[in-house]
């Protein structure tokens, strides 16, 4: 009798869609191997005092590729972090970066507990730890590795990690840009926080905004109106829905760990958002279908699954039961490579995780550029930006005999401060590199997804990097 086989693990997943693209490229198997491995992986346990005694605490750092350093990738605190969740995580994040072409190495951090089983002191003690075992081993630093938040974590976090590293390297200049995802009052830079929902919204519009692949999805052009699922309240769910409802489609459903609410009609996300902070849960919203089994929340009817809670959240089990015309991966790894494939069979289109949340890092990278050059984004050409528009005005005026409202005069003689620069950068970034993949998509007849189109741009890109080395030739 066959036994079954066991399920392939987050790391084993992330290889499998490799090994899919590797078979698009012409590079050497030798090369091929290198882009893929996970080059070193740091395992560490400490103690910490709680009330009852001490908790010893497992940590990781798992630094995937450094082809180009420094390495960067988030840190994630949940009960549920393991070694090979971290490679895998790290591995994400270096074909992440090399999508958006963002100049670094891919890594990830992981503590194994649940946050909200300790107080904020204790919080601070562990995160205050795990950043001295980081700088005993030089995997932190500006030029070294970067991290930034993740499942769990924030910019309180963040913050104390940059204090941690700082008071250990008093004297260096750059210290602050050792991570990113900071508070804006201690190194950050604006939009940081919402800039992975919004890179899922600037990518998703454009995907929509594709005629021809809308169609074949049985939809019409364009984003607004479309019925959108999103799995996951957290940093990217709720910006991610947010932004995505500003652009004009209609939130009906929202999962998070303890069920789901559903309503055909649209939800009220900030009044959902309300509801969670008086009574502790998004269930039993005013108007809205409570859903016990959060599984099931996944499986209602709509155009657009947003999965970004945690990963291995769409599997051979629920593949078939999706009802989304688009899945556009706001989570690392949500979908399992067995799901993927059943998917593809289904012709449901799916917008792949290293794509479509690489906002956070791109705009991290904004961030660390701001930690290296000291200065804030739009500081030096603000003013001389909005004085040029000012002239440009007057002299349209003159010509014309007619003047501007005090509204239009706003809008238009406006120099760009960070916020607008981080915003289009961001816009320019997510817009550039779904192109890029859907060239290759729709170009090679044989490329079956976005996700294997992704990591074919991925590989090249990584490929040329060690061939400009001198590496492998
Ligand atoms: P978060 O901690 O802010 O939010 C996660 C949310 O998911 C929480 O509200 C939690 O209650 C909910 N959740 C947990 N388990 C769930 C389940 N089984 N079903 C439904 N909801 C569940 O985390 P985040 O920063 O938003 O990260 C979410 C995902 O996005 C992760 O996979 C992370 O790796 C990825 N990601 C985050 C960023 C970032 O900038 N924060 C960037 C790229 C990718």
């Amino acid at each position: 009798m066959a036994s079954a086989q066991k399920p392939l693990s987050f790391f084993e997943n992330v290889s499998a869609s490799f090994n899919t693209a590797a078979q698009f490229t012409e590079h050497p198997k030798g090369l091929l191997e290198q882009i893929k491995a996970c080059n070193s992986v740091y395992a560490f346990q400490f103690p910490v005092r709680t009330e009852k005694g001490y908790d010893v605490i497992s940590g990781w750092r798992a630094e995937h590729s450094h082809h180009k350093l420094p390495v960067k990738g988030g840190i994630r605190y949940a009960e549920e972090v393991n070694e090979d969740e971290v490679m895998a995580l790290a591995a994400l994040m270096t074909y992440k970066c090399a999508l958006v072409d963002v100049p670094f190495g891919g890594a990830k951090g992981g503590i194994k507990i649940n946050p909200k089983k300790y107080t904020v002191e204790q919080l601070e003690h562990i995160t205050r730890r795990y950043t001295a075992e980081l700088i005993r081993k030089n995997f932190i630093g500006p030029g070294i590795d970067v991290p930034a938040p993740d499942y769990g974590t924030g910019p309180r976090e963040m913050a104390w990690i940059a204090d941690t590293y700082s008071a250990f390297n008093p004297s260096q200049i750059d210290s602050l840009a050792c991570v990113t995802g900071k508070p804006v009052s201690q190194g950050g830079i604006r939009g940081r926080k919402e800039a992975t929902g919004r890179g899922l919204f600037y990518g998703l519009r454009e995907a929509c905004s594709q005629e021809e692949d809308m169609k074949r999805q049985g939809l019409t052009k364009g984003l607004e109106g479309k019925k959108i699922i999103v799995q996951g309240l957290g940093n990217v769910g709720y910006y991610a829905a947010k932004f995505c409802c500003e652009g004009g489609a209609i939130l009906v459903g929202l999962v998070e760990y303890d069920g789901a609410i559903y309503n055909p009609k649209g939800l009220d996300l900030e009044a959902v958002v309300q509801h969670r902070k008086e009574k502790g849960t998004i269930l039993n919203f005013p108007g809205a279908t409570s859903i016990a089994k959060r599984e099931q929340g996944l499986e209602q009817e709509c155009d657009i699954l947003i999965p970004a809670a945690l990963e291995n959240q769409i599997t051979e089990q629920n593949a078939g039961k999706i009802k989304a015309k688009i899945i556009a991966e706001g989570a690392n790894g949500p979908t399992t490579a067995a799901a993927d494939s059943i998917l593809l069979e289904r012709k449901v289109m799916v917008i792949p995780d290293m794509y479509l949340n690489a906002g956070g890092v791109t705009v991290s990278y904004f961030e660390w550029l701001k930690n290296l050059s000291h200065v804030r984004f739009g500081r030096m050409g603000k003013r001389f930006e909005q004085t040029a528009f000012e002239k440009m005005l007057r002299a349209v005026e003159t010509a014309t005999g007619k003047a501007f409202t005090d509204t239009e005069r706003t809008s238009i003689a406006h120099g760009a401060d960070e916020i607008d620069l981080v915003n289009s950068g961001l816009e320019e970034t997510m817009v550039n590199a779904y192109n890029e993949i859907r060239a290759i998509w729709r170009g090679n007849t044989k490329t079956p997804d976005l996700r294997t189109a992704a990591y074919i741009n991925a590989i090249n890109k990584i490929a040329v990097s060690y061939m400009e080395l001198g590496i492998f030739p």
